[in-house]
């Protein structure tokens, strides 16, 4: 069994298939290490990924469910306003055939993947690193033993262990998703709910899936389940209840960027880094966006010979950075105003999306992936900044002077 790789990755998600496939494409020896049994097994993610995003990376079609044109927005007394966008601007994937397909793009560029093998201990050893590997989330996995490589991503999601481990940072921040997947032949368009109750700082959502089915899910600050109870009470109209009962999966999702991402030989990626989107808690798009950072980052470090330095890999951290800073500081800006808005400001705030038409500014500014400036343009605007400015005085600085 070969035990000397050039990069090891550890984490079969999209963010490390991704980079896998990348850096396999320039001709490294490429491991990838996954704890679950199967590549995409049991993933508890919605699985909305923009158009753009979709297309720039070549992604799996087969994955795709549907379409995404119209939303449907929900205030928490239940007032509903139909947003229709010119255009499909995002679709609806099946994780578990997206993520194999994407393991499959990777092994075809010439990548290998060993399932079942989880990532126990990362080493400084000689120019490289020593990586030793147990049991995954079931006996027997393939391969297990110690490898070694000159560069080591984690991309292992939200389980820091190894980031930590390896002297990287953490996300400082979590949010918790919830969600569970019902037979729902109703849900025609996906639905966004906003209260306090359903969701503090967060929002809940119904998005239609296979056919006939639907995901039920929402994130949260702080008590998820109390959270999907009251969604479901209050706007399921108690026709899914039964269904909800012990199957509503919960997980946490990174809050903000860590710190420090990049070490001697190792980098983190994906969530792994806190590489979410900061208003929605999406973490695919961003995911793929620095693995291509960080492929190319290493392909070049590894093109020469010796140890991958320090100093170097800096690069990374300094490129994906440059990339996301400002949509990742203004989605915690516009977070935190959400978070201090109450139900009777979010019925305002619904009530000028109604008459003053806050739908002309989404068509205008709005993008699936890159919010700042939405947010920008929804802080400028008129009645909303005085909503806005209602809530917290921290928010007069963007108010327009115009207004
Ligand atoms: C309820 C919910 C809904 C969501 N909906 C969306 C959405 O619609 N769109 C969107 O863009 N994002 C969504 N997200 C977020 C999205 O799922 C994640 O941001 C995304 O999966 C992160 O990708 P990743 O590759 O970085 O990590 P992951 O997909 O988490 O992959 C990490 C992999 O590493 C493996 N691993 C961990 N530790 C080890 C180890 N020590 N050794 C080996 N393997 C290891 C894990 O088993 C896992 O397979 C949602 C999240 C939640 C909770």
């Amino acid at each position: 069994m070969k035990q000397s790789y050039d990069i090891i990755i550890a984490g079969a998600g999209p963010s490390g298939l991704h980079a896998a496939r990348r850096l396999a494409e320039k001709g490294y020896d490429v491991l990838v290490l996954e704890k679950k049994a199967e590549v995409g097994e049991s993933v508890n993610c919605t699985g909305i990924i923009g158009r753009e995003t979709f297309e720039r990376f070549s992604l799996s079609p087969e994955s795709r469910q549907r379409d995404i044109q119209d939303v449907r927005l929900v205030s928490p007394s239940g007032v509903s306003i139909v947003y229709k966008h010119p255009k499909p601007f995002a679709c609806i994937v099946d994780r578990r055939r997206f993520d194999r397909d994407m393991a499959k793009a990777a092994e075809a560029a010439g990548a290998e993947i060993r399932t079942g093998c989880s990532v126990k201990d990362l080493r400084q050893e000689g120019e490289g690193v020593s990586v030793e590997t147990g049991a995954g989330e079931e006996e027997g996995g393939e391969g297990i033993g110690t490898y070694r490589a000159r560069a080591v991503v984690l991309a292992t999601g939200v389980q820091w262990e190894l980031s930590r481990k390896a002297g990287l940072g953490v996300p400082r921040g979590r949010l918790v998703g919830a969600q569970v997947e019902l037979e729902a032949p109703d849900v025609d368009i996906p639905a966004i709910y906003a209260g306090t109750e359903i969701a503090a700082g967060g929002f809940a959502w119904a998005v239609p899936t296979a056919p006939g089915k639907a995901k039920f899910g929402l994130i949260t600050e702080s008590d998820p389940r109390g959270c999907f109870h009251m969604f479901a009470d209050k706007h399921l109209g108690g026709s899914y209840g039964s269904g909800f009962n012990g199957n509503v999966q919960y997980k946490i999702i990174a809050q903000g960027p860590a710190i420090r991402t990049s070490g001697r030989a190792v980098i983190s990626l994906g969530e792994a880094a806190g590489q979410v989107k900061t208003t929605t808690g999406g973490g695919i798009s961003y995911g793929l966006h620095c693995a291509e950072i960080a492929a190319s980052v290493i392909g070049e470090l590894l093109r020469h010979e010796g140890a991958v330095k320090e100093r170097d890999l800096q690069e990374y951290d300094r490129a994906w950075r440059k990339a996301l800073q400002k949509e990742i500081q203004l989605g915690l800006f516009a977070r935190k105003i959400w978070s201090r808005l109450s139900d009777a400001h979010i019925e305002s705030a619904f009530r000028v999306a109604q008459e003053d038409g806050l739908i002309p500014l989404v068509q205008n500014h709005g993008d699936f992936d890159w919010h700042s400036g939405l947010i920008m343009a929804f802080l400028r605007q008129a009645s909303l900044s005085k909503i806005l400015s209602g809530a917290g005085k921290a928010f007069l600085p963007f108010r327009d002077s115009r207004s």
